[in-house]
């Protein structure tokens, strides 16, 4: 690491974060204390807990230069180091640190502090929530280093689990989409609705029930007119295209029937039976 002179003739340490095995109250468990020096050399005492715990500079100038196994002093300035930084600490810890310096309680830095969002892989200064009081205990907000964006597309916005898939569902988790999608098939009075599926064991096109979690925005929806009936089926698909679903309707139905296809959104809501309201909670 750098050590830099002030016209003094002193050396100082700039733009480093060091974290170290601070805690231990009872026992031996220990847990990760942080501090930092800016850019002009300022040390900041970010996060200090137990008897393990810097409290003054000298000690934070001995713990940087006379590192004990467990101490990690990293250039804010150098990406790999920062990268290290990401690595090694809990993704919450990494987030709480980053929003901490980049408050003014902490200091000024001569580049950007961020962290790198897991998902978008932005190089962000913050995550979800603004950050609370941090006066000596680092407030953890989230166990996820995301940004802002990311973070509510794997955050089901009904029930709040976690949920990656959340983006391919309307922003819901596995569990509320399959509620959801039971309500709004509920919904069809007259008309039927079935899940078309091709089995390759027999070769045969079949309507099941599968697991309707299982659907997402990628189906398609696929009307049938059947010929001198006075109303119409509906069948959701899983394909690759609209006109792949249609195909495999036809097939199915054996070329009697004239057919309609869209995206499973767009169908649902050509039909009039979207909901967008959170209805679906009354659902079985
Ligand atoms: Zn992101
Ligand atoms: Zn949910």
């Amino acid at each position: 690491m750098d050590m830099y002179h002030n016209p003094n003739g002193t050396f100082y340490f700039k733009n480093l974060l060091v974290a170290y095995h601070g805690g231990g109250y009872d026992g031996c468990f220990w847990e990760w204390n942080y501090f930092s020096y800016d850019k002009y050399g300022k040390f900041h005492n970010i996060l200090t807990t137990g008897r393990n715990g810097i409290k003054t500079e000298s000690e934070a100038m001995n713990t940087v230069l006379n590192p004990v196994d467990g101490t990690h002093v990293y250039d804010l300035m150098d990406p790999a180091q920062v990268n290290d930084f990401q690595e090694n600490h809990n993704d919450g810890q990494v987030v709480a640190i980053v929003e901490a310096l980049n408050t003014d309680k902490y200091g000024e830095y001569d580049g950007d502090i961020y962290f790198e969002c897991q998902k978008c892989h932005e190089k962000v200064d913050h995550g979800p929530f603004d950050p609370i009081s941090i006066g000596g205990q680092l407030t953890v907000q989230t166990e996820r280093r995301l940004c802002e964006d990311c973070y509510y597309t794997v955050q089901c916005s009904y029930c709040g689990e976690d949920d990656d898939d959340c983006d391919k569902h309307d922003g819901l988790c596995d569990y509320c989409w399959g509620k959801k999608i039971k309500y709004i098939l509920s919904s069809f009075s007259d008309e039927d609705v079935r899940i078309l599926s091709y089995d390759p064991a027999t070769n045969q096109y079949q309507t099941e029930e599968p697991d309707l979690s299982d659907i997402t925005f990628d189906y398609y929806l696929v009307q049938a007119d059947l010929r001198g009936e006075f109303h119409y089926r509906y069948y959701i698909v899983d394909a690759a295209s609209e006109k792949e679903a249609m195909n495999d309707v036809d097939n199915f139905l054996s070329h009697k029937a004239l057919l309609k296809a869209w995206t499973l959104r767009e169908g649902l809501e050509e039909i009039g039976k979207w909901v967008d309201d959170m209805n679906f909670r009354e659902a079985a």
